[in-house]
């Protein structure tokens, strides 16, 4: 069933029409900023030592249909699960216990502990608490007659990206989906390629509106004298998704006339400050370019921090500390950062013992019924304890096969897939395997195809995947779990070439898309 909208999708194209459709798009992304920098493997250091250069993001040529079920039920959930991910982060007794195990074998999630703790014992400075989250999703499609089923593939905490560039490449299809046939940039025809057919995408407005709410429950600057407030944006060096994040800094500067400063995670400590003096803790930002005027920042958005490898030093850890010790409202927290570890989602997705799912929901209003849907996007989970079937699953080579297996990290190449499961387990010391979790497969339709358009110019046609991500903002107070502001809106579709395990468009696995619902 499913099969047959896929069959024939997507229209095909004689190589003027592929050729034609091509330029336009890599047109179009130049004109409005869908695009990122080049990888140093595409333009080299020598030909660019300026770095003035930026090429298209991945992107495909056409929106890919996705069910329409499966995606208005991923909005509907997004204010639920931005409500768990709060409540969760509220509960720290509950998160340590779970951290204790991960703390002997793995020093990321260690170090991260370490800060929050520090920070406990000197007592928070800011209970407010803001989430950027995305959750990812894929339709689940085991058999060509089944119907899909909406299946999450993980939840972000931190550093949730592509909601500045999603939301242009649904503008992308758009336009070329709304011109009529024949017209200069129009598709061919097709029955899914209707004028209106890609949903609308307000990622840029809901993030930003999520980080201009916190900015402003931040309230008057704490310094004396008081100081102008802005929102500061914490970023990577050689950053190459710097697009995505200005489409965001720009809507809170020209649509929320928030002054909004972006800086390097290893520049925190060179430019930022807490008075002692103060027992508030504002933290105080003096932007190198204009060094006479100094801002409070009342928000702090981390691009950054979610890898080890953002951290090269102690220096980036007593960074960490700085920020997360200062008035500034964290997005997110370290405890919100550790909510959604993977093994936290595990934990939730596990059938027997206590149901933290219905413990945390309960608290926020959220009847039984939407508990049910909610705990539906979940696929088998497993750790790999000794007493677990987790284990079993992962040794077994027939079993490994339907299987994907985790550690506690964000940004895509960290899994071990299908057969190679056994054999990586088999190669580290058993009492590592708590670092990771086993997670069944999901099966999206088999027929799904696409083209895409990547960074350096190639053009691949074939078998995809789509992954689906939504959007959710949500303000709330640490103290009492109070929820001052809960919105979903915005989404991401990635599609990545079938085959690939990976699903990852930073990393270079997949492309940008937008999607048409049938
Ligand atoms: P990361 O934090 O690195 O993004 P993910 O859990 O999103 O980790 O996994 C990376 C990619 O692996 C996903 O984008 C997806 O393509 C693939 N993947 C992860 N879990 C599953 C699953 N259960 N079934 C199918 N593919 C998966
Ligand atoms: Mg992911």
């Amino acid at each position: 069933m499913t099969d047959s909208v896929y069959q024939d999708y997507p229209p095909a194209l004689n190589p003027a029409q592929k050729e034609f459709l091509v330029k336009t798009v890599k047109d179009w992304a130049t004109q409005n900023g869908l695009q990122v920098r080049p990888a140093p493997a595409f333009v080299s250091k020598e030909s660019d030592p300026h770095g003035v250069l930026a090429t298209n993001a991945p992107v495909t040529l056409f929106p890919s249909p996705f069910p329409r079920t499966c995606f208005e039920e991923a909005k509907a959930l997004q204010t639920v699960y931005n409500k768990l991910y709060a409540a969760i982060t509220c509960n720290e007794g509950w998160i340590g216990k779970i951290m204790e195990d991960l703390i002997d074998v793995d020093d990321f999630v260690s170090n991260l502990w370490k800060v929050h703790l520090a920070v406990q014992k000197e007592g928070y400075a800011q209970t407010l608490s803001l989430g950027l989250f995305r959750s990812d999703y894929m339709a689940h499609t085991p058999s060509d007659s089944a119907t899909p089923e909406l299946k999450q593939v993980e939840f972000n905490t931190i550093s949730s990206s592509f909601g500045g560039l999603s939301s242009r490449v649904a503008s992308l299809h758009s336009e070329l989906l709304d011109s009529p046939p024949g017209h200069p940039i129009a598709y061919p025809p097709h029955s899914l390629l209707r004028p209106g057919a890609i949903p609308e995408n307000t990622a840029v407005e809901v993030l930003s509106a999520g980080l201009a709410r916190a900015h402003a429950a931040y309230g008057a600057s704490k310094s004396q004298p008081q100081l102008p407030i802005c929102i500061l944006f914490v970023v990577q060096e050689g950053e190459r998704n710097i697009f995505d994040q200005l489409a965001l800094s720009r809507q809170l500067t020209k649509v929320h006339k928030i002054p909004t400063f972006r800086i390097l995670s290893s520049e925190i400590l060179n430019h930022t400050t807490i008075p002692d003096s103060n027992p508030s803790r504002p933290l105080i930002y003096t932007p190198p370019h204009a060094s006479t005027t100094q801002f409070e920042v009342t928000t702090v958005y981390l691009r950054a921090f979610y890898a080890p490898t953002d951290y090269k030093s102690s220096r980036e850890w007593e960074a960490r500390t700085h920020l997360e010790r200062s008035a500034a409202i964290k997005c997110p927290s370290v405890l919100n950062q550790l909510s959604g570890s993977k093994i936290v989602q595990q934990v939730l997705a596990t059938p027997t013992g206590p149901d933290h799912l219905k413990s945390f929901l309960s608290d926020t209003n959220t009847d039984d019924s939407t508990i049910s849907r909610l705990r539906a996007t979940f696929a088998p989970q497993y750790d790999l304890s000794s007493t677990g079937k987790g284990r079993d699953l992962a040794l077994n080579p027939s079993t490994a096969e339907n299987h994907v297996l985790k550690p506690q990290r964000e940004g895509g190449g960290n899994n071990i897939y299908k057969s190679a499961i056994p054999d990586f387990l088999n190669s580290i010391p058993e009492n590592e395997w708590k670092r990771w979790i086993l997670m069944e497969l999901i099966h999206p339709p088999k027929a799904a195809k696409n083209v895409a358009l990547r960074s350096d110019g190639e053009v691949l046609s074939g078998g995809v995947i789509g992954e689906l991500g939504i959007y959710g903002t949500i303000l709330w107070d640490q103290k009492d779990g109070k929820v001052h502001h809960n919105e979903q809106g915005g989404w991401l579709m990635r599609t990545k070439a079938e085959g690939v395990n990976e699903g990852g468009v930073a990393t270079g696995f997949s492309s940008l898309d937008s999607v048409v619902l049938f």
